[in-house]
């Protein structure tokens, strides 16, 4: 388990997509990032980061993996998502 930590320069869905191997063969995945606070007793916001959705996609396109849905909890504590048509990105590959 990766634990999330805003002043820390990985963040936990970087480090999960940076251990992912090549695949040959096109892979579908979905992505859930979420965080607790420090006892576990309540789930916080996970939205990535800028530089983690473009390192994420990057990454999963290099690895030629295709996403579908990269899940994380909203400011209001409610699961929202990503898609490839709606996905924040600052450059293209
Ligand atoms: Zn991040």
């Amino acid at each position: 388990m990766n634990e999330y930590n805003k002043n820390n320069t990985v963040h936990a869905e970087m480090n999960a997509v940076k251990s992912l191997k090549y695949q040959i063969k096109t892979k579908k995945v979905n992505i859930i990032v979420f965080r607790t606070n420090k006892t576990a007793s309540s789930i916080l916001c996970s939205k990535p980061c800028q530089k983690c959705v473009d390192g994420v996609w990057n990454s999963l396109v290099e690895k030629n993996y295709k996403l579908n849905r990269f899940y994380y909890i909203n400011y209001d504590g409610e699961v929202e998502y990503y898609k490839p048509s709606n996905i924040p990105l600052l450059q293209y590959n």
